[in-house]
This record gives C-alpha cells, structure tokens and sequence, in this order.
C-alpha cells in the first residue's frame, strides 16, 4: 500500500464516520446518507458541481439573464403583489442600472428589513421577469448603502445537495473535511511511480484547490474543467469506473459456461440459402463469436453495426451454433414490434433447418402463453424469441446456452447481469451478444462498456444507396404530399412518421391517426396504413405484413418503427417534427430506409422557428450517413448521459469527469489500470469504493 503522512490507522479517513465533524448529528448524517455520505473522505469526495464568482460586485447595468452575479446597491421600492401567488417584489439600483428582486416566501422581519432607502448586496441568478430582470430569492445581506465590502476571496463551490443539506451546510463540512485532510490520513491509492509518469497533481493538493480555489483561480478554466487540480480527479474517477467494469469482466470469466462445440455444418447450410453472400466485416464478427462459444467461460461481446449492417444475419449465426450444440438460445428485443420483426426473420430462416421458435412477450396471454412457456421450460423451444419478459421469474430455460441482446444501449449494466443469472441453477453461465446499432466512440466504449468484448461491423452490404436527406419547412407540407404522391406512382413506398412530445400514448396514437385520416383523405390514389404501440399485436403483424407485400403504399407511424422495421421497397421517409428527436434517435429512423437498391430519401418536416441545437443536429444528419460520425456530434450536442440512454446515466453518474470533455484522459486511463494491477493490485477495491461506493463492490458477480 502507498500511504500518504499516514501516521495513525485510525486516522483514515474513510473509516471515519461523518458524525466526527461540528453540526453532524444523527438527523444530519441521515440526510448526508442520500448524498452517499458517510464517512469524512466521502466529505471530501463530495466535490463542487460548479463554481461562482463573488470575488467582485457587478454593475447592475451590465448583467444579463442568466448570469451568477453579486450586485449592491439601493432599495428604491418595496411592495407586495397579490397576483397568481403572492410576492414581495424589492426594486434595487446602483446607479448604472436596477434589478427586481422576487420573494415568494418571506416573514415579517425580512420585509420590514427590505426598506425604501436601505443598502443591499445580493447574490443570485439573473432571470428576465415580466418587466425587469430579477432575481428570485436571492441571497442578500442589509449594508451601508456605500459600504465597501470585502468580497468572497476565492471561487465559491456550489455542491450537490438534498433536502435539508444546504450549501452552507456543506461549505461548513467541506472546511472541517479538509482540516482533516491536511492532517494527513487520506491514502493515496496511486502509486507515486504512476502519479510521477502521468504527470499528476497529488491527491490532497488537487481535493484542496477544487474544494477551495484560491482567488487566482480563473472561472473560464474551471467551468472547462481542464485545471490540472480537476485532471487529476477526473482520472482518478475514470481510473475507478474503468476498473470496476474490468473487474466485472474477470469475475465473469472465472464463471462456466457450456461449450458450444459444433462442426459449423447447420451455420453453413444457413450461410448457404441466404439470398446474399456475407461481408467480410460480417464474416469477421462471425468468427470473433464463434470462437468465443467455444471457451469454457460465458461470452460477454457487444457488436456494433450501424443501421442496416446486418446484424441480424449475425445473431442468427449465433443462435445456430448454441442449438447446433444442444443449447436453448434466448433473442431478446426492447420493443415487441422489433421482437416480432425478428420472429419474423428467425422464422422464415430457421423453418428449413427444422428448428423450433417460440414467441413471448409481456402481452402473450392465456394458451398461447402456456404453451410457450413449456416450450422453453421442457427444452423443445431451441429459440425464445421476445421482449424482456423472457427474463422475467415464470420464464424457466431447459438448457439456456446464449443470450442476444438487440438494441443494447437500452439495458444497463445491471440488467445484463441480471440476465446472465438465468442461467444459474446448473452452475453454468450462459453466452450472452450484445448488439447495438447506435454506434459508440471507440474511447465512451472503453469506459462505459469496459466489461464487455467488442466487436464492430464497419461494412454495410453492398449496394446501399446513401439516404438523400432535406428539411423541409411545414410551411411546404403540400409540396411533400406532391412527392410521397409521385414516389407512391412509381411503385415504391414510404413512411410518414409522427412525432409528438406528449408522453401519452393514446394521445401520439390519436395525433397519428388524424395525420393518417387527413393524408388518405389527400391522397385517395394511395392505400394509407397506420401503425402504432396500441395496436394489438396481430394487427401490428398483420399490417406490417401487408406493408412487406406491398399493398400499403403509404404507412404512418409513430416512432415505435424506430427499430428494426425492415422493408427494402420503402424508398422515402417524412419526418415530421424531428426538431423534437435525438439525432441518434432520427439516424435510427431514418435507417428504416435505403435498405434496397434504389435511391431512397428522407424529408425532416420542421416546425420554425428552430432552436440553434435543433439545427445543428438537423444540418449533422443531412451532412452524414455514418453512424460512428452521428454518435461523435450527437455527443456534442447532447452529452454521453443523453447518448448512452437514461437507465445507462442513472448508473454512470460521475462526481467530476466528463466523458465528452476527458475523452483525451481516456487511453492514460486504460494503461494506468493494467499498470496498477500489477503495482498494488489490493489498491483497486478502495480506489473503486471511495469512488463509486460500496454497492458497486457488492454487485459483482
Ligand atoms: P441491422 O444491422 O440494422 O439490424 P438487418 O440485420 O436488419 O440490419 O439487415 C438489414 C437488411 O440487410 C436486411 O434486409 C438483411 O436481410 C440485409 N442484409 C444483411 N446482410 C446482408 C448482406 N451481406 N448482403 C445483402 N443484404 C444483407
Ligand atoms: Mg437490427
């Protein structure tokens, strides 16, 4: 271990209990509890979301909505407003300028304090009210109307905080902590010879400057995050989310699984009545599969294909060795209709190779259920095929070998292990591919998916048309009813997807018929169809059906066609309001086209005026087809929280690293995780708990 002035052990400071510190008692370390707080590192872990500058007052007359500002001046006009809610509304000016201040609560002291003729200095948010800017309850202190104040002499850190743990509270804590910390006890789990190599701050220096940047500080360079002091830490955290997921990984392999032996005869009679030959990029991530079914340990691979690469082909190749060698496969979809699509696919495949499928899914009811699930549960199901209601505790698998996993970035780490455990009873792990068409930068993979093997198809099938993509005005509606009516003429078909911010089902469904309703009406030559999630399950079928044999010509839906829908003959794609959709999101849609031979295109239908994001994402997706670039600006825009899906956030909160913003600490991080596995591997599980807590040591497998 490399300790750091340690000198007693019961110095530690992780084993410290936060209730050492003034002000925390039982009621407070209750609440300190929610921010993962419980002993005084973890004070010091607790690190400042963000910073503000009160190191100088400001004029009045030169601040704008938005900004963090300190400001003093005079009260001109005090008054109470009896409108929708009742406030107490405080005029102040500095002579270059005036400012309202806003209290909604407030009690009888602080309004006879808040006088015509007072001095005032406050600190707060600037917002533009219904006449002025304002300020909404400010922080604010009575002064000499001409007093010259000290101000603040360093930046003031603004911490996460919760009910009943203000950042007073925490200022008060953080200053304890770092008492603390200057006595020595907080180990460093670096080794000197790496924090020499990287070139790091030392640890306690780094804490001490983020906790408390001196008045030199620049806020520029803190907001960027890139002061050396936040580097350091950044690392550090990355370094710990890095080893964690690899330690995850290990775990695994130490695990058993089936081998999947098979002499490739069933996998190449598949091969051989496909309609195509396979890429070469295909062809590869085949192989990397096959040769992993074959070790002794569960498989844990994520492919990357962009939309349309093909990697149902893939999983099929999968699922055909697993049952070629006496296992049960389990394809699992995050939607139903992207699971009944490859119900679908696998059906028509499989049939003439004699294997048997069955179908569940959360709204597969009464024999039909039954029968499934005995199916499965006795062995002669040698495919399930469904959405996570596979997993769910009634599903029992007879000899479960592999599990796929469609559209990946939708489950998180926990739920992966959940599903590897389904497999549990017989002591043996099945496989488990992942596969995820939105496409992830090469160093958030690392980080983010670090337990899991990669593989990429970078190849689409030959003969793909790049998709044309324009956006359209609404105000030009009639014009692309004209082209969906003249595409529709010629013989190819189109979708018409309808966006709506609603978070209501059955109203996006009501909005999608009334377009439905209104485009028949338009265009009376064409066979409108319309699809949307509360559509039985048959009638999904059935439509998408029709679709697939051309007797719709034009299918409105709303975006549950996001995934997977697959039918080469639709050349055009409107759609509408895409200002409201992710880019990843609009790139998943718009790969539902371009899927055959001829020309294909897609109409952004906007609503104007356009945010400036909004356009930036609409000009990335006229600009480029390729799925990796739309990944890289879609994290620009949007932040790797947004990209890697809600339930993936939840599970990679950082306290101060970025992934966008650390990308370049990226690879350091990697190399500086094998060389402290070597240097002092019992330094790997502190380093992981001080960062990211007991439970990510406890859900390991
Ligand atoms: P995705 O990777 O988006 O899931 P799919 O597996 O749905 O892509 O494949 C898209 C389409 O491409 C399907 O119609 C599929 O049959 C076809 N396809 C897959 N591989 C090839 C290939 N090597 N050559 C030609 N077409 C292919
Ligand atoms: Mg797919």
């Amino acid at each position: 271990m490399f300790l750091n002035n340690t000198s007693n052990p019961e110095d530690k400071l992780d084993s410290l209990p936060v209730t050492v510190l003034k002000g925390v008692g039982p009621r407070v370390a209750e609440r300190l509890k929610r921010l993962n707080i419980q002993t005084v590192q973890d004070v010091l872990f607790h690190l400042p979301l963000r910073y503000e500058d009160r190191t100088r007052v400001v004029p009045m007359g030169s601040v704008r909505a938005g900004e963090h500002v300190v400001v003093q001046g005079e009260i001109e006009l005090a008054e109470i407003k009896f409108g929708r809610r009742r406030s107490l509304l405080v005029r102040i000016s500095d002579g270059t300028g005036s400012l309202t201040l806003r209290f909604f609560h407030f009690n009888k002291q602080q309004q006879t304090g808040l006088q015509r003729g007072h001095g005032i200095r406050c600190f707060g948010e600037v917002r533009a009210g219904p006449v002025t800017l304002e300020m909404v309850h400010p922080e604010y202190q009575l002064v000499e109307p001409d007093a010259v104040l000290a101000a603040a002499d360093h930046l003031t850190p603004i911490y996460p905080a919760t009910e009943g743990v203000h950042q007073l509270t925490l200022r008060a804590l953080t200053e304890q902590a770092l008492h603390y910390l200057d006595r020595g006890g907080l180990v460093d789990w670096l080794p000197p010879a790496l924090v020499s190599d990287f070139k790091m701050t030392s640890l306690p220096a780094a804490l001490r400057y983020v906790h408390r940047p001196p008045p030199d500080a620049s806020l520029e360079l803190f907001a960027s995050g890139h002061h050396p002091a936040q580097q350091r830490l950044a690392f550090e955290e990355l370094l710990a989310h890095h080893l964690s997921l690899k330690r995850l990984r290990e775990r695994v392999l130490h695990t058993s699984a089936p081998v999947l032996q098979d002499d490739a005869l069933l996998v190449n009679r598949f091969i051989g009545q496909l309609p195509f030959a396979l890429t070469g990029a295909q062809q590869r991530v085949i192989d990397e599969i096959i040769h992993d079914l074959l070790q002794p340990h569960p498989m844990a691979r994520l492919v990357q294909g962009d939309v349309g690469s093909g990697k149902t082909v893939v999983a099929a190749c999968a699922a055909l060795t697993a049952v070629a060698a006496g296992y049960q496969v389990a394809l699992m979809a995050p939607t139903e209709l992207l699971a009944e699509q490859h119900f679908r696919s696998f059906s028509e495949w499989l049939a003439p190779l004699d294997i048997s499928i069955a179908w569940h899914a959360g709204k597969t009811r009464g024999t039909a259920r039954a029968s499934a699930l005995s199916a499965i549960a006795d062995g002669t199901a040698q495919v399930a095929i469904g959405t996570h209601a596979l997993f769910q505790q009634e599903v029992e698998f007879a000899r479960l070998g592999l599990v796929i996993i469609d559209e990946q970035h939708r489950f998180g780490v926990h739920q992966r292990l959940a599903l590897r455990d389904k497999g549990r009873d017989d002591a043996l792990r099945p496989h488990q591919l992942v596969m995820t068409a939105t496409p992830i930068p090469r160093t958030l993979a690392m980080t983010v998916y670090a337990d899991l093997d990669t593989s990429i198809i970078d190849e689409l099938p030959p003969g793909r048309q790049p998709v044309k993509t324009v956006a359209i005005s609404q105000a030009r509606r009639e014009d692309v009813m004209a082209s969906v009516r003249k595409a529709c003429s010629a013989g190819q078909q189109a979708y018409w997807v309808c966006t709506l911010i609603e978070e209501s089902e059955v109203l996006q469904c009501q909005a999608a018929e009334n377009t439905a309703t209104l485009l028949a009406e338009t265009l009376p030559e064409l066979t409108v169809g319309l699809i949307h999630g509360r559509l039985k399950p048959a009638d999904k079928e059935r439509l998408m059906a029709a679709f697939k044999a051309g007797s719709i010509d034009l299918l409105v839906a709303t975006t549950v066609i996001e995934v997977g829908v697959d039918v080469p003959n639709a050349t055009l794609m409107i759609i509408e309001n895409p200002e409201r959709l992710g880019l990843a999101q609009l790139h998943q849609l718009r790969g539902r086209v371009g899927r055959g031979r001829a020309h294909s295109s897609c109409v952004l239908l906007y609503q104007s005026p356009l945010s400036a994001n909004a356009r930036d994402r609409l000009a990335a997706l006229r600009e480029t087809g390729d799925g990796f670039e739309i990944a890289r600006r879609d994290l620009e825009l949007r932040g790797p929280g947004e990209v890697l899906g809600t339930r993936q956030t939840g599970e990679m909160q950082f306290h101060i690293a970025d992934l966008l913003r650390d990308e370049a600490l990226l690879s350091d991080v990697e190399q500086a995780a094998g060389r402290l596995n070597q240097l002092a591997p019992g330094n790997v599980s502190p380093l992981i708990r001080r960062w990211l807590g007991e439970t990510a040591l406890l859900g390991e497998v």
